[in-house]
Protein backbone atom coordinates (compact mmCIF):
# COMPACT_ATOMS: atom_id res chain seq x y z
CA UNK A 1 0.00 0.00 0.00
CA UNK A 2 1.42 3.54 -1.06
CA UNK A 3 1.66 5.40 2.07
CA UNK A 4 0.22 8.81 2.97
CA UNK A 5 2.84 12.02 3.28
CA UNK A 6 2.88 14.05 6.34
CA UNK A 7 0.39 16.87 5.53
CA UNK A 8 3.11 19.19 6.17
CA UNK A 9 5.30 17.56 3.48
CA UNK A 10 2.50 18.18 0.77
CA UNK A 11 2.85 21.81 1.40
CA UNK A 12 3.08 24.10 -1.84
CA UNK A 13 3.68 27.61 -1.47
CA UNK A 14 0.87 30.11 -1.90
CA UNK A 15 -1.92 27.07 -2.17
CA UNK A 16 -4.78 27.44 -0.16
CA UNK A 17 -8.32 26.86 0.17
CA UNK A 18 -11.26 28.99 -0.73
CA UNK A 19 -12.29 31.65 2.33
CA UNK A 20 -15.59 33.74 2.68
CA UNK A 21 -14.19 37.66 1.95
CA UNK A 22 -15.13 38.42 5.72
CA UNK A 23 -12.62 35.49 6.95
CA UNK A 24 -10.32 36.84 4.27
CA UNK A 25 -9.46 40.17 5.54
CA UNK A 26 -9.38 38.29 8.98
CA UNK A 27 -6.92 36.82 7.93
CA UNK A 28 -5.05 39.41 5.49
CA UNK A 29 -5.41 42.28 8.26
CA UNK A 30 -5.41 40.91 11.48
CA UNK A 31 -4.50 44.13 13.20
CA UNK A 32 -7.82 45.40 12.47
CA UNK A 33 -9.27 43.33 15.10
CA UNK A 34 -5.98 42.25 17.45
CA UNK A 35 -4.36 44.81 19.63
CA UNK A 36 -0.54 45.14 18.52
CA UNK A 37 0.72 43.42 21.36
CA UNK A 38 -1.75 40.02 20.53
CA UNK A 39 -0.16 39.64 17.08
CA UNK A 40 2.57 37.25 16.49
CA UNK A 41 6.09 38.33 15.16
CA UNK A 42 6.20 35.26 13.04
CA UNK A 43 4.17 33.54 10.16
CA UNK A 44 3.03 30.35 11.89
CA UNK A 45 4.63 27.44 9.93
CA UNK A 46 1.45 25.82 8.58
CA UNK A 47 1.01 23.76 5.53
CA UNK A 48 -0.35 25.37 2.03
CA UNK A 49 -2.80 23.19 0.47
CA UNK A 50 -6.25 23.32 -1.55
CA UNK A 51 -9.39 22.26 -0.02
CA UNK A 52 -9.47 19.11 -2.21
CA UNK A 53 -6.14 18.10 -1.15
CA UNK A 54 -6.83 18.31 2.40
CA UNK A 55 -9.60 16.48 2.16
CA UNK A 56 -8.39 13.53 0.19
CA UNK A 57 -5.30 13.34 3.10
CA UNK A 58 -7.45 13.45 5.95
CA UNK A 59 -10.22 11.36 3.91
CA UNK A 60 -7.44 8.20 3.14
CA UNK A 61 -5.96 8.38 6.27
CA UNK A 62 -9.40 7.85 8.10
CA UNK A 63 -9.65 4.58 5.59
CA UNK A 64 -6.63 3.48 7.21
CA UNK A 65 -8.18 2.97 10.53
CA UNK A 66 -9.41 -0.56 11.82
CA UNK A 67 -13.06 -0.27 13.81
CA UNK A 68 -15.77 -1.89 14.87
CA UNK A 69 -17.49 -0.48 11.76
CA UNK A 70 -15.17 -1.34 9.01
CA UNK A 71 -13.43 -4.75 10.74
CA UNK A 72 -13.69 -7.55 13.24
CA UNK A 73 -12.43 -6.31 16.46
CA UNK A 74 -11.93 -9.60 19.23
CA UNK A 75 -9.98 -7.52 21.17
CA UNK A 76 -10.37 -9.27 24.29
CA UNK A 77 -11.63 -7.91 27.45
CA UNK A 78 -12.25 -4.77 25.40
CA UNK A 79 -15.78 -5.75 24.36
CA UNK A 80 -15.20 -4.23 21.05
CA UNK A 81 -19.25 -5.09 19.96
CA UNK A 82 -21.38 -3.57 17.11
CA UNK A 83 -22.60 0.04 18.72
CA UNK A 84 -25.88 0.32 17.40
CA UNK A 85 -26.62 3.95 15.75
CA UNK A 86 -29.61 4.46 17.24
CA UNK A 87 -27.97 4.63 20.35
CA UNK A 88 -25.65 7.19 18.88
CA UNK A 89 -28.43 9.42 17.54
CA UNK A 90 -30.11 9.60 20.61
CA UNK A 91 -27.36 11.02 22.57
CA UNK A 92 -27.17 13.19 20.12
CA UNK A 93 -30.51 15.14 20.48
CA UNK A 94 -31.01 18.24 21.01
CA UNK A 95 -32.27 18.15 24.24
CA UNK A 96 -29.45 16.09 25.61
CA UNK A 97 -26.57 17.84 24.11
CA UNK A 98 -28.22 22.08 24.78
CA UNK A 99 -28.48 21.27 28.19
CA UNK A 100 -25.82 22.35 31.02
CA UNK A 101 -25.23 21.11 33.94
CA UNK A 102 -25.09 24.54 36.06
CA UNK A 103 -28.62 24.44 34.95
CA UNK A 104 -31.37 24.21 37.75
CA UNK A 105 -32.89 20.91 38.61
CA UNK A 106 -36.68 22.05 37.74
CA UNK A 107 -34.70 22.89 34.13
CA UNK A 108 -32.82 19.24 33.66
CA UNK A 109 -35.78 17.19 35.01
CA UNK A 110 -35.27 14.71 31.62
CA UNK A 111 -32.07 14.05 31.95
CA UNK A 112 -32.64 13.64 36.26
CA UNK A 113 -35.16 10.99 34.86
CA UNK A 114 -32.90 9.22 32.88
CA UNK A 115 -30.50 9.15 35.37
CA UNK A 116 -32.94 7.70 38.41
CA UNK A 117 -34.15 5.04 35.54
CA UNK A 118 -30.67 3.80 34.58
CA UNK A 119 -29.80 3.77 37.68
CA UNK A 120 -33.08 1.23 38.60
CA UNK A 121 -31.85 -0.82 35.77
CA UNK A 122 -28.36 -1.32 36.99
CA UNK A 123 -29.97 -2.34 40.65
CA UNK A 124 -32.18 -4.87 38.57
CA UNK A 125 -29.40 -6.28 36.44
CA UNK A 126 -26.65 -6.79 39.04
CA UNK A 127 -28.95 -6.82 42.19
CA UNK A 128 -27.13 -4.05 44.55
CA UNK A 129 -29.00 -1.69 46.30
CA UNK A 130 -27.89 1.68 44.79
CA UNK A 131 -24.82 3.06 41.89
CA UNK A 132 -23.24 6.59 41.53
CA UNK A 133 -23.01 7.20 37.93
CA UNK A 134 -20.27 9.69 38.37
CA UNK A 135 -16.82 7.37 37.40
CA UNK A 136 -15.74 8.27 33.73
CA UNK A 137 -14.35 4.62 33.42
CA UNK A 138 -13.88 1.25 34.40
CA UNK A 139 -10.30 2.27 36.42
CA UNK A 140 -12.24 5.50 37.72
CA UNK A 141 -15.26 3.27 39.51
CA UNK A 142 -12.36 0.80 40.81
CA UNK A 143 -10.97 3.73 42.68
CA UNK A 144 -14.39 4.89 43.64
CA UNK A 145 -14.40 1.26 44.98
CA UNK A 146 -12.15 1.35 46.56
CA UNK A 147 -12.12 5.18 48.11
CA UNK A 148 -15.77 3.31 49.17
CA UNK A 149 -14.20 0.90 51.27
CA UNK A 150 -11.69 2.37 52.85
CA UNK A 151 -13.75 4.97 54.07
CA UNK A 152 -16.41 1.91 55.51
CA UNK A 153 -13.06 -0.04 57.12
CA UNK A 154 -11.78 3.08 58.55
CA UNK A 155 -15.16 4.18 60.40
CA UNK A 156 -15.34 0.73 61.73
CA UNK A 157 -12.30 0.86 63.21
CA UNK A 158 -11.02 -2.02 61.50
CA UNK A 159 -6.91 -2.08 60.91
CA UNK A 160 -6.72 -2.92 57.24
CA UNK A 161 -3.90 -2.61 55.26
CA UNK A 162 -3.72 -5.39 52.43
CA UNK A 163 -6.01 -6.36 49.36
CA UNK A 164 -6.17 -9.24 47.82
CA UNK A 165 -5.89 -9.22 43.85
CA UNK A 166 -5.40 -13.01 41.96
CA UNK A 167 -2.23 -12.89 39.89
CA UNK A 168 -4.80 -13.32 35.88
CA UNK A 169 -6.23 -9.58 37.26
CA UNK A 170 -5.96 -6.45 34.99
CA UNK A 171 -3.34 -4.06 36.09
CA UNK A 172 -5.83 -1.37 36.96
CA UNK A 173 -6.56 -3.71 40.06
CA UNK A 174 -3.78 -3.55 41.92
CA UNK A 175 -3.07 0.21 40.66
CA UNK A 176 -6.03 1.48 42.12
CA UNK A 177 -5.98 -0.52 45.23
CA UNK A 178 -2.27 0.73 46.00
CA UNK A 179 -3.14 4.55 45.09
CA UNK A 180 -5.44 4.03 48.13
CA UNK A 181 -2.37 2.71 49.84
CA UNK A 182 -2.95 -0.76 50.44
CA UNK A 183 -0.09 -3.32 49.97
CA UNK A 184 -1.55 -5.59 47.10
CA UNK A 185 -1.08 -9.24 47.89
CA UNK A 186 -1.15 -11.52 44.50
CA UNK A 187 -3.51 -14.59 44.74
CA UNK A 188 -1.76 -17.19 42.36
CA UNK A 189 -4.26 -19.33 40.46
CA UNK A 190 -4.26 -23.26 39.72
CA UNK A 191 -4.13 -25.19 36.90
CA UNK A 192 -7.56 -24.32 35.96
CA UNK A 193 -6.69 -20.80 35.95
CA UNK A 194 -9.26 -20.12 38.32
CA UNK A 195 -8.57 -18.76 41.92
CA UNK A 196 -6.48 -21.45 44.06
CA UNK A 197 -8.67 -21.39 47.33
CA UNK A 198 -5.75 -23.20 49.58
CA UNK A 199 -3.81 -19.73 48.27
CA UNK A 200 -6.37 -17.56 49.46
CA UNK A 201 -6.80 -19.25 52.57
CA UNK A 202 -3.53 -18.87 53.91
CA UNK A 203 -3.40 -15.54 52.59
CA UNK A 204 -6.67 -14.11 53.95
CA UNK A 205 -6.03 -12.65 57.48
CA UNK A 206 -7.90 -9.92 59.81
CA UNK A 207 -5.62 -7.22 57.75
CA UNK A 208 -7.60 -7.68 54.29
CA UNK A 209 -9.58 -5.10 53.32
CA UNK A 210 -10.99 -6.73 50.04
CA UNK A 211 -10.46 -9.30 47.44
CA UNK A 212 -11.13 -7.58 43.91
CA UNK A 213 -12.06 -10.54 40.95
CA UNK A 214 -13.16 -10.26 37.74
CA UNK A 215 -15.55 -13.08 36.97
CA UNK A 216 -15.77 -14.30 34.72
CA UNK A 217 -11.91 -13.75 34.91
CA UNK A 218 -9.37 -12.67 32.53
CA UNK A 219 -9.02 -16.21 31.24
CA UNK A 220 -12.73 -15.74 30.35
CA UNK A 221 -13.21 -18.56 33.17
CA UNK A 222 -16.47 -18.53 35.67
CA UNK A 223 -14.76 -18.67 39.23
CA UNK A 224 -17.30 -21.87 39.89
CA UNK A 225 -15.88 -21.61 43.86
CA UNK A 226 -17.53 -17.94 44.29
CA UNK A 227 -19.94 -18.96 47.03
CA UNK A 228 -16.79 -20.55 48.86
CA UNK A 229 -14.29 -18.11 48.07
CA UNK A 230 -17.09 -15.00 49.25
CA UNK A 231 -17.08 -17.14 52.71
CA UNK A 232 -13.26 -17.20 53.19
CA UNK A 233 -13.14 -13.03 52.51
CA UNK A 234 -16.26 -12.18 54.56
CA UNK A 235 -15.25 -14.60 57.62
CA UNK A 236 -12.23 -12.46 58.16
CA UNK A 237 -14.38 -9.20 57.23
CA UNK A 238 -13.08 -8.26 54.16
CA UNK A 239 -15.15 -7.48 51.78
CA UNK A 240 -15.58 -8.61 47.89
CA UNK A 241 -15.04 -6.11 44.95
CA UNK A 242 -16.58 -6.97 41.42
CA UNK A 243 -15.07 -5.68 38.30
CA UNK A 244 -17.31 -5.79 36.05
CA UNK A 245 -15.72 -5.58 32.93
CA UNK A 246 -16.77 -9.33 31.78
CA UNK A 247 -20.32 -8.44 32.77
CA UNK A 248 -21.48 -9.30 29.04
CA UNK A 249 -21.23 -13.15 29.78
CA UNK A 250 -23.65 -13.12 32.74
CA UNK A 251 -26.49 -10.25 31.74
CA UNK A 252 -29.61 -11.62 32.79
CA UNK A 253 -28.14 -14.90 33.95
CA UNK A 254 -26.78 -14.59 36.82
CA UNK A 255 -27.08 -11.34 39.53
CA UNK A 256 -23.41 -10.04 40.87
CA UNK A 257 -25.23 -9.46 44.27
CA UNK A 258 -26.10 -13.17 44.76
CA UNK A 259 -22.32 -14.09 44.34
CA UNK A 260 -21.84 -12.18 47.66
CA UNK A 261 -20.02 -8.87 46.36
CA UNK A 262 -20.24 -5.61 47.65
CA UNK A 263 -18.85 -3.15 45.47
CA UNK A 264 -18.99 -3.50 41.61
CA UNK A 265 -18.12 -1.44 38.87
CA UNK A 266 -19.78 -2.27 35.71
CA UNK A 267 -17.89 -0.12 32.10
CA UNK A 268 -20.92 0.90 30.13
CA UNK A 269 -18.57 1.57 27.62
CA UNK A 270 -18.00 -2.30 27.00
CA UNK A 271 -21.01 -3.85 28.20
CA UNK A 272 -23.80 -1.45 26.87
CA UNK A 273 -22.01 -0.64 23.97
CA UNK A 274 -20.41 2.80 23.21
CA UNK A 275 -17.63 2.70 20.73
CA UNK A 276 -14.38 3.45 23.15
CA UNK A 277 -11.30 2.87 20.98
CA UNK A 278 -8.43 4.61 21.17
CA UNK A 279 -9.08 4.89 25.22
CA UNK A 280 -12.54 6.69 25.84
CA UNK A 281 -14.99 7.93 26.12
CA UNK A 282 -16.65 5.85 29.12
CA UNK A 283 -18.38 5.43 32.14
CA UNK A 284 -17.87 3.37 34.61
CA UNK A 285 -20.92 2.99 37.55
CA UNK A 286 -20.08 1.97 41.01
CA UNK A 287 -23.15 0.01 42.36
CA UNK A 288 -23.04 -0.95 46.66
CA UNK A 289 -24.81 -2.93 49.21
CA UNK A 290 -27.26 -1.22 50.98
CA UNK A 291 -25.02 -1.14 53.93
CA UNK A 292 -22.41 1.24 52.08
CA UNK A 293 -25.03 3.62 50.11
CA UNK A 294 -23.90 5.70 53.19
CA UNK A 295 -20.27 5.93 50.74
CA UNK A 296 -21.15 6.51 47.74
CA UNK A 297 -20.59 10.09 46.12
CA UNK A 298 -22.44 13.07 46.01
CA UNK A 299 -25.63 14.01 44.12
CA UNK A 300 -27.17 10.92 43.93
CA UNK A 301 -30.50 10.96 41.79
CA UNK A 302 -33.49 10.99 43.58
CA UNK A 303 -37.37 10.98 43.12
CA UNK A 304 -39.64 12.88 45.22
CA UNK A 305 -43.12 12.82 44.45
CA UNK A 306 -42.91 13.49 40.54
CA UNK A 307 -39.87 15.35 41.10
CA UNK A 308 -36.29 14.17 40.57
CA UNK A 309 -33.67 16.16 42.90
CA UNK A 310 -30.42 16.02 43.71
CA UNK A 311 -29.48 14.48 46.75
CA UNK A 312 -26.48 15.62 48.68
CA UNK A 313 -26.79 14.66 52.11
CA UNK A 314 -25.52 11.02 52.34
CA UNK A 315 -23.79 10.93 55.75
CA UNK A 316 -20.40 9.60 54.82
CA UNK A 317 -20.07 10.24 51.23
CA UNK A 318 -16.53 9.52 49.94
CA UNK A 319 -17.25 13.23 48.07
CA UNK A 320 -17.31 13.70 44.66
CA UNK A 321 -15.17 11.75 42.25
CA UNK A 322 -15.65 14.36 39.06
CA UNK A 323 -16.97 17.57 38.17
CA UNK A 324 -20.80 17.71 37.73
CA UNK A 325 -22.55 14.53 37.29
CA UNK A 326 -21.39 11.92 35.13
CA UNK A 327 -20.17 11.55 31.42
CA UNK A 328 -24.00 12.15 30.03
CA UNK A 329 -23.95 10.56 26.78
CA UNK A 330 -22.16 7.50 27.60
CA UNK A 331 -25.79 7.05 29.61
CA UNK A 332 -27.65 8.00 27.25
CA UNK A 333 -26.38 5.19 25.05
CA UNK A 334 -26.45 2.48 27.64
CA UNK A 335 -29.96 3.19 28.66
CA UNK A 336 -31.26 3.11 25.05
CA UNK A 337 -28.89 0.26 24.28
CA UNK A 338 -30.94 -1.78 27.57
CA UNK A 339 -34.27 -0.63 26.38
CA UNK A 340 -33.84 -1.30 22.75
CA UNK A 341 -32.81 -5.22 23.62
CA UNK A 342 -35.24 -5.48 27.17
CA UNK A 343 -34.66 -8.38 29.34
CA UNK A 344 -34.85 -11.48 26.92
CA UNK A 345 -32.26 -9.34 24.63
CA UNK A 346 -29.93 -9.18 27.04
CA UNK A 347 -29.99 -12.74 28.16
CA UNK A 348 -29.72 -13.24 24.23
CA UNK A 349 -26.15 -10.72 24.64
CA UNK A 350 -24.60 -13.45 27.08
CA UNK A 351 -25.94 -16.71 25.25
CA UNK A 352 -24.52 -15.32 21.99
CA UNK A 353 -21.34 -14.09 23.20
CA UNK A 354 -20.67 -17.35 25.17
CA UNK A 355 -21.61 -19.37 22.13
CA UNK A 356 -19.62 -17.16 19.82
CA UNK A 357 -16.38 -17.95 22.00
CA UNK A 358 -16.46 -21.56 22.56
CA UNK A 359 -17.07 -22.15 18.81
CA UNK A 360 -13.98 -20.35 17.94
CA UNK A 361 -12.00 -22.31 21.11
CA UNK A 362 -13.54 -25.80 19.58
CA UNK A 363 -12.28 -25.00 16.13
CA UNK A 364 -8.62 -23.76 16.99
CA UNK A 365 -7.85 -25.92 19.86
CA UNK A 366 -6.18 -28.28 17.62
CA UNK A 367 -3.98 -25.55 16.08
CA UNK A 368 -3.26 -23.19 19.24
CA UNK A 369 -2.87 -24.29 22.75
CA UNK A 370 -5.69 -23.35 24.77
CA UNK A 371 -5.33 -21.22 28.35
CA UNK A 372 -7.87 -24.04 30.18
CA UNK A 373 -8.84 -27.20 29.62
CA UNK A 374 -12.22 -25.73 30.53
CA UNK A 375 -14.69 -24.50 28.41
CA UNK A 376 -14.83 -20.90 28.39
CA UNK A 377 -17.50 -18.27 28.72
CA UNK A 378 -17.17 -15.42 26.86
CA UNK A 379 -13.69 -14.93 25.92
CA UNK A 380 -10.99 -17.06 24.71
CA UNK A 381 -7.41 -17.45 25.40
CA UNK A 382 -4.65 -18.94 23.67
CA UNK A 383 -1.13 -20.14 24.19
CA UNK A 384 1.08 -19.27 21.26
CA UNK A 385 3.69 -21.21 23.05
CA UNK A 386 4.01 -24.04 20.15
CA UNK A 387 3.59 -21.50 17.12
CA UNK A 388 6.59 -19.62 19.32
CA UNK A 389 8.53 -22.22 19.68
CA UNK A 390 8.78 -22.93 15.43
CA UNK A 391 9.97 -18.96 15.79
CA UNK A 392 6.55 -17.36 15.77
CA UNK A 393 5.78 -15.39 18.92
CA UNK A 394 1.70 -13.71 19.55
CA UNK A 395 3.14 -10.40 18.22
CA UNK A 396 3.65 -11.92 14.62
CA UNK A 397 0.48 -13.68 15.07
CA UNK A 398 -1.10 -9.94 14.96
CA UNK A 399 1.23 -8.61 12.99
CA UNK A 400 -0.08 -11.14 9.83
CA UNK A 401 -3.65 -10.49 11.09
CA UNK A 402 -3.83 -7.17 10.31
CA UNK A 403 -2.39 -7.92 6.53
CA UNK A 404 -5.90 -10.19 6.72
CA UNK A 405 -8.28 -7.58 7.73
CA UNK A 406 -8.89 -8.53 11.46
CA UNK A 407 -8.02 -6.07 14.63
CA UNK A 408 -5.62 -8.13 16.74
CA UNK A 409 -6.91 -9.86 19.61
CA UNK A 410 -5.29 -8.84 23.07
CA UNK A 411 -1.70 -10.34 23.23
CA UNK A 412 0.37 -10.69 26.24
CA UNK A 413 -2.66 -10.88 29.12
CA UNK A 414 -3.56 -12.21 30.85
CA UNK A 415 0.11 -11.84 32.13
CA UNK A 416 -0.07 -15.68 33.88
CA UNK A 417 -0.30 -16.83 29.94
CA UNK A 418 2.99 -17.25 27.96
CA UNK A 419 2.49 -15.83 24.30
CA UNK A 420 -1.57 -15.32 25.22
CA UNK A 421 -4.03 -14.54 22.43
CA UNK A 422 -7.46 -13.14 23.92
CA UNK A 423 -9.80 -13.36 21.78
CA UNK A 424 -13.23 -12.00 22.50
CA UNK A 425 -15.39 -12.53 19.53
CA UNK A 426 -19.17 -10.95 20.80
CA UNK A 427 -22.40 -11.88 20.31
CA UNK A 428 -22.66 -9.28 17.16
CA UNK A 429 -20.57 -11.09 14.90
CA UNK A 430 -21.77 -13.42 12.50
CA UNK A 431 -21.05 -17.19 11.73
CA UNK A 432 -19.41 -15.88 8.30
CA UNK A 433 -16.97 -13.70 10.55
CA UNK A 434 -16.45 -16.46 12.49
CA UNK A 435 -15.53 -18.80 10.45
CA UNK A 436 -13.62 -16.46 8.51
CA UNK A 437 -11.62 -15.48 11.67
CA UNK A 438 -10.96 -19.70 12.54
CA UNK A 439 -9.58 -19.52 8.40
CA UNK A 440 -7.20 -17.21 8.67
CA UNK A 441 -6.23 -18.35 12.16
CA UNK A 442 -5.76 -21.89 10.35
CA UNK A 443 -3.44 -20.58 7.83
CA UNK A 444 -1.43 -18.66 10.19
CA UNK A 445 -0.78 -22.21 12.25
CA UNK A 446 0.53 -23.87 9.22
CA UNK A 447 2.47 -21.12 7.83
CA UNK A 448 4.29 -20.83 10.95
CA UNK A 449 4.61 -25.11 10.65
CA UNK A 450 5.82 -24.59 7.31
CA UNK A 451 7.75 -20.88 6.51
CA UNK A 452 8.41 -19.11 9.79
CA UNK A 453 10.46 -16.94 8.39
CA UNK A 454 7.79 -14.84 6.73
CA UNK A 455 5.94 -13.30 9.87
CA UNK A 456 9.02 -11.21 10.37
CA UNK A 457 8.20 -8.99 8.01
CA UNK A 458 4.23 -8.87 8.56
CA UNK A 459 2.49 -6.85 8.31
CA UNK A 460 3.22 -6.34 4.56
CA UNK A 461 -0.41 -4.94 3.17
CA UNK A 462 0.39 -1.31 5.07
CA UNK A 463 1.70 1.40 4.52
CA UNK A 464 4.35 1.26 7.20
CA UNK A 465 5.38 -2.48 8.15
CA UNK A 466 7.20 -3.48 11.38
CA UNK A 467 8.09 -0.34 13.92
CA UNK A 468 10.77 -0.69 16.42
CA UNK A 469 8.11 -0.34 19.28
CA UNK A 470 10.49 0.75 21.94
CA UNK A 471 12.19 3.71 20.18
CA UNK A 472 8.44 4.43 19.80
CA UNK A 473 7.13 4.73 23.31
CA UNK A 474 10.78 5.75 24.69
CA UNK A 475 11.51 8.06 22.17
CA UNK A 476 7.89 9.78 20.22
CA UNK A 477 8.58 12.51 17.42
CA UNK A 478 6.18 14.50 18.53
CA UNK A 479 7.00 17.46 16.56
CA UNK A 480 7.43 17.98 12.84
CA UNK A 481 10.68 20.22 11.73
CA UNK A 482 8.95 21.52 9.08
CA UNK A 483 11.21 23.50 6.40
CA UNK A 484 10.77 27.51 6.22
CA UNK A 485 6.98 27.47 4.55
CA UNK A 486 5.72 30.71 2.35
CA UNK A 487 4.30 33.47 3.81
C1 LIG B 1 -11.20 -2.71 30.59
C2 LIG B 1 -10.92 -3.34 31.90
C3 LIG B 1 -10.71 -2.58 33.07
C4 LIG B 1 -10.56 -1.07 33.05
O1 LIG B 1 -11.65 -0.43 32.53
P1 LIG B 1 -11.53 0.97 31.75
O2 LIG B 1 -12.94 1.32 31.47
O3 LIG B 1 -10.71 0.72 30.54
O4 LIG B 1 -10.86 1.93 32.70
C5 LIG B 1 -10.57 -3.24 34.27
N1 LIG B 1 -10.59 -4.59 34.32
C6 LIG B 1 -10.78 -5.36 33.22
C7 LIG B 1 -10.81 -6.85 33.37
C8 LIG B 1 -10.93 -4.76 31.97
O5 LIG B 1 -11.08 -5.50 30.87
Amino acid sequence: MKSEKLIFEKSQNNRKGVLPPEEQSFLTSPEKIFSQGLLRKHKLPLPCLSELDVIRHYTRLSQLNFSVDTHFYPLGSCTMKYNPKISEELSMLEEFKNIHPYQQEEDIQGILELMFNLEKILCEITGMHRFCLQPSAGAHGELTGMLIIGKYHRLKKHKKTKVLVPDSSHGTNPASASMCGYKVIEIKSNSEGLVDIDELNREMDDEVACLMLTNPNTLGLFEEKILDIKDIVHKKGGLLYYDGANLNALLGICKIRDMGFDVIHMNLHKTFSTPHGGGGPGAGPVGVTEELVEFLPVPLVEKNHNHFILNYKLKNSIGRVRSFYANIPVLVKAYSYILRLGKEGLKRVALYSVLNANYIREKLKSYYNVASPKPCMHEVVFSAIKQKQQGVSALDIAKKLIDEGIHPPTIYFPLIVQEALMIEPTETENKETLDYFIEIMIKIAKEAETSPENFKNYPKNTPVSRLDETQAARNPILKWQSPPLGD
